[in-house]
């Protein structure tokens, strides 16, 4: 594996000051995939100077949203370019199976492609004018980039997060400075070079890699920071806005979720049991809008409960390399553990355990478990209402429509939810009853780059994806004239 060890700053590759370095793991081996340049608060204070000084001087913010939307489309076609390899480092450093790394990559690709052509549209619909009461004013609402953002991110989609960060904010006209989690830096590093190839200009995108603490908090702590753009835990989410209210940093945070999934007893069995195994297998669970939580409406319930047994018992678990792995490891030892205790618990509050929780008996090295299937959750046990962030799914069930939608909404979360049923009516209202950012009908966790994407709740502020991404890089400036020739006539008539 190459080396990882600069960080990529003004357009270079430089040593930490400190000249230290942290390792990624291979999640699937154990063994160390590469030792990782880690930026301090130095670091972070001269990628933040270089993002200042291109916003505040250079050309990027003056370019026209056509200029820099052909940039970002060239971004977007150098991910292509490279897809399997950035598919493969992805999945060596987070261990998901590469069919999903390749799919991430394309809609990593494609999220640089749509915020090209919405950059390209952003001149003419920069300036909006205002209607006013009185003629002898006339006023535009212009919107402008909201200067230098910092991006931290997570680890469970490293360049799609990094993806769904650069591309909005580098349309607008912002510059910024990335910090990637530090369990899966690289592909993010990649980045570096691809907006090199691009034309990217010096001090644009600035990469910083390192720990939460050494680099995450200087970051949203620095004062050279407009805005900042947070996908992560909802306690650290927490940190970073006590950081950022202390200069009344603009914010958007993308959190955790426990979501749910109301199946009722008209549904086709198969479609439910596979919608809820991609609701909550997909990516080893470690996905923020995980469909974790099952409702199942009583008449099928033992049913569905069955089909799904046999189906999860079927995965292939093992490397992500693998050809036809379903399931990876889980990312690091550290969520390993957690996973493995949430399942202890489960068990200790008497969820029916159906299938799961062990190691593959295959596997004696990596971060393997056996997807987990928790029945008969009580709805106040830990289980049914934290996030484990992991592939297990506590399932309960329910007999009413108005009781499963108030189960539902009953967390402090609001990020995902989903419904399924033959009845178009009952799942249009039920839609419209769930608290949560994002509903899916008869589904669960297709995302798609042009819709927007946040939760309620403590499940996150603002929303990624779409047009709405834009807004979070955004200012609105509104700019008003005096258009008469006679004084105003307030002091002197
Ligand atoms: P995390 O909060 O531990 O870390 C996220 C990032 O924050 C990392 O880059 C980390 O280095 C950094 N960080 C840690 N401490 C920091 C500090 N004090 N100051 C600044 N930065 C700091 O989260 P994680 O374990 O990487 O990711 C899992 C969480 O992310 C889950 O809760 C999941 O639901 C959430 N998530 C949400 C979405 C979404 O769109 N809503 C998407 C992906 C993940």
């Amino acid at each position: 594996m190459k080396s990882y060890d600069k960080l990529f700053i003004n357009g270079r590759w430089v040593a930490p000051v400190q000249n230290g370095t942290f390792e990624t793991i291979d999640p699937s081996t154990e063994k160390v995939l590469a030792k990782v340049a880690a930026a301090t608060s130095e670091d972070v204070d001269a990628a933040v100077r270089a993002a200042r000084e291109a916003f505040d001087n250079g050309p990027w913010p003056r370019m026209s949203g056509a200029e820099r939307g052909a940039i970002l489309r060239r971004i977007g076609k150098g991910i292509r370019d490279r897809l399997q390899e950035l598919a493969e480092i992805e999945v060596r450093d987070n261990g998901k199976p590469l069919p999903e790394a390749l799919w991430d990559l394309g809609d990593a690709a494609g999220c640089f492609e749509f915020y090209a052509g919405l950059a390209e549209t952003l001149d003419s619909a920069a300036e909006k004018p205002v209607a006013l009461p009185d003629d002898r004013f006339s006023s535009v609402a212009r919107k402008e980039p909201v200067g230098v953002a910092g991006a931290i991110i997570p680890w469970n989609f490293p360049m799609l997060m990094a993806a769904w960060k650069v591309a909005p904010a580098l349309a607008t006209g912002c510059t910024m400075v990335l910090k990637p989690s530090e369990l899966t830096p690289l592909t993010a590093l990649e980045l570096g070079d691809i907006a090199t190839a691009a034309d990217l200009p010096p001090g644009v995108l600035n990469i910083v890699t390192g720990l939460g603490k050494d680099a995450g908090a200087p970051l949203s702590e620095h004062p050279g920071i407009d805005k900042l753009a947070f996908t992560g835990s909802v306690p650290t989410g927490s940190r970073i806005m006590q950081a950022a209210a202390r200069d009344i940093k603009n914010i958007s945070l993308e959190l955790g979720g426990k979501s749910p999934f109301i199946v009722f007893d008209d549904s086709d069995i198969d479609a439910a049991v596979e919608w809820i195994m991609f609701g909550i297998f997909w990516n080893q669970g470690e996905v923020c809008s995980a469909t974790s939580r099952v409702l199942v409406q009583r008449g099928i319930y033992e049913r569905l409960l069955q089909r799904l047994e046999q189906e999860t018992r079927k995965i292939t678990i093992g490397n992500g390399l693998e050809d036809g792995v379903l399931l990876g490891p889980i990312v690091s030892q550290g969520q390993y553990e957690k996973v493995l205790e949430a399942v202890q618990r489960g068990r200790g509050e008497g969820a029916r355990l159906v299938t799961g929780g062990g190691r593959p008996a295959h596997l004696d090295k990596g971060y393997f478990m056996e997807p987990v299937v928790f029945a008969d959750v009580a709805a106040e046990s830990w289980v049914w209402n934290e996030e484990i962030f992991g592939p297990v799914v506590c399932i309960r069930p329910f007999d009413e429509e108005a009781e499963a939608v108030r189960s539902a909404n009953d967390s402090r979360f609001g990020l995902a939810a989903a419904v399924m049923s033959r009845d178009d009516a009952r799942c249009e209202r039920v839609a419209r009853a769930l608290r949560a950012g994002i509903v899916w009908i008869n589904c669960s966790q297709p995302t798609f780059t042009e819709a927007p994407w946040g939760g309620y709740k403590q499940s996150g502020i603002g929303r990624e994806l779409g047009e709405w991404g834009l807004n979070n890089y955004l200012e609105t400036k509104q700019i008003t004239r005096f258009n008469s020739d006679k004084p105003w006539g307030w002091y002197i008539r």
